[in-house]
């Protein structure tokens, strides 16, 4: 029968890599909890409305990347493509507003899906770990997120990274740059994609982020968001900058970054390695003091980012991170004959209750087949069970680094391997 493969753009999470995933989300945790941050989990899919008005309908993402569907009842659903748009619906939803500003939200995995064309470090469903801090306009709080990023990259022993910063304004600041922009492009508007033809009078920053190579050409000397900025968020970037000296965080001043979402105000950034190939930004992000009130809650402010978990392996990969080994298999019994098996398959859950990992064999391999198999799960101690050791109720306890053995009885195995 022919083989089903799994669907073009997705991944498998084998045992192998699994574990490196566990060590990242650890640190993700632990470093949440360190910044005061708490986990907010959203659904898969959302309705697609949600991302019309959260995301914009003139981004890439939502214009050619959703997968929307009607369900049976006739809804249009759409699974998550980006993180922010589920967290501030659910932040509305369940009233965290009502909780003491800021609240710092976090995502873990979050499984995301982008129709995109599949490449080194693209894929159609991806996974992202991302913070939402709502409730404040302080810039501490913009380098907070900031410096999150590049807290939890330094203790996972990533380094050749950069912090690109900018700021796109407020929607005042974006009145006099679109008319600006606008009237850049205004020459080049036959030699632009059909997409951002349609971008024109709608949103014509997001012909900025457009990835068509002549839309790019076009681009190049159009007006930057950073010349446009009031006063107000001039300041604010300001402030940002000087919380970023103050904590000794490195950064990059790169007007041509504008994100690809519509709901960001102010200040933008990205992570970047130069080392994964063309996709290179592990994490970006920005604040957006507009979405939460576009999205039926509150004028309420935040900032937050999202980032690809696959990226961050890829770049921890070619950092030579070296990833903590599975947990090690502290003691196999080998038995010889039908009782001492059963006695070595009791005793096998009786360590493991107490919490010590203990093995036994399933598969009915010889008496010397089995310490070869012992051998090859690493383990640490052998224990051989014959009819013997059950008369006399003890047995030889075998550390296979030095090859010293300890006479113990079966009564006080468990102590024995508690410490
Ligand atoms: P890109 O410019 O590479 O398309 P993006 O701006 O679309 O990235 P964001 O929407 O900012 O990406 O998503 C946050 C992070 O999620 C990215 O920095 C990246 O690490 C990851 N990411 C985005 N799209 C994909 C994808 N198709 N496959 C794997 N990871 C992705
Ligand atoms: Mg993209």
């Amino acid at each position: 029968m022919q083989q089903i493969q799994a669907p073009k753009g997705t991944k498998d999470v084998t045992p192998a890599e699994s574990r490196k995933w566990h060590y990242i989300e650890k640190t993700m945790r632990d470093l949440c909890a360190v910044y005061g941050a708490r986990e907010l989990r959203t659904p898969i899919i959302e309705h697609t409305e949600l991302f019309l008005r959260g995301v914009g309908d003139t981004t890439d993402i939502v214009q050619k990347e959703m997968y929307t569907f009607l369900d049976k009842g006739g809804r249009s659903i759409t699974l998550k493509p980006e993180g922010t748009a589920g967290m501030v619906r659910a932040f509305i939803e369940n009233r965290l507003f009502n909780e003491p500003m800021p609240q710092k939200l976090y995502y873990l995995n979050s499984p995301t899906f982008r129709y995109e064309k599949p490449q080194a470090g693209r894929y159609r469903e991806h996974h992202q770990f991302g913070i939402e801090t709502v409730g404040s306009y302080a810039p501490e709080t913009d380098a907070e997120v900031i410096l999150l990023a590049l807290t939890l990259f330094e203790k996972l022993g990533v380094r050749d990274l950069s912090l690109h910063i900018n700021s796109i304004g407020c929607p005042e600041c974006r009145r006099d740059y679109n008319a600006a922009l606008k009237e850049y492009l205004s020459g080049y508007l036959g030699e632009m994609c059909e997409t951002c033809r349609g971008r024109f009078e709608k949103n014509p920053m997001r012909i900025i982020d457009c990835k068509e190579p002549r839309c790019r050409e076009i681009v190049k000397n159009a007006p930057r968001t950073i010349d446009y900025l009031c006063d107000d968020c001039r300041k604010h970037f300001e402030g940002v900058k000087a919380c970023l000296d103050a904590a000794g965080a490195e950064y990059v001043l790169d007007p041509d970054i504008v994100r690809g979402l519509d709901y960001y105000t102010g200040t933008v950034f990205e992570v970047i390695s130069n080392r994964i190939g063309a996709q290179g930004a592990v994490c970006a992000g920005g604040r957006y003091n507009g979405l939460i009130e576009e999205l039926g809650g509150q004028q309420l402010p935040a900032v937050g980012f999202g980032l690809g978990m696959e990226r961050l392996i890829a770049v921890m990969e070619t950092n030579g991170v070296v990833f903590p080994d599975d947990p090690e298999l502290v003691v196999y019994f080998a038995a010889n004959g039908e009782e001492p098996r059963r006695k070595a398959f009791a005793l096998v859950q009786q360590l493991r209750k107490a919490g010590v990992s203990a093995e036994f064999d399933h598969m009915d391999r010889s008496f010397k087949a089995q310490f070869k198999y012992a051998n090859k799960l690493g383990a640490k101690y052998t224990v051989a069970i014959g009819d013997e050791e059950l008369e006399v109720g003890s047995v030889k306890v075998k550390c296979m680094a030095d090859g010293s053995e300890t006479e113990v009885r079966l009564d006080r195995l468990q102590e024995y391997f508690r410490e």
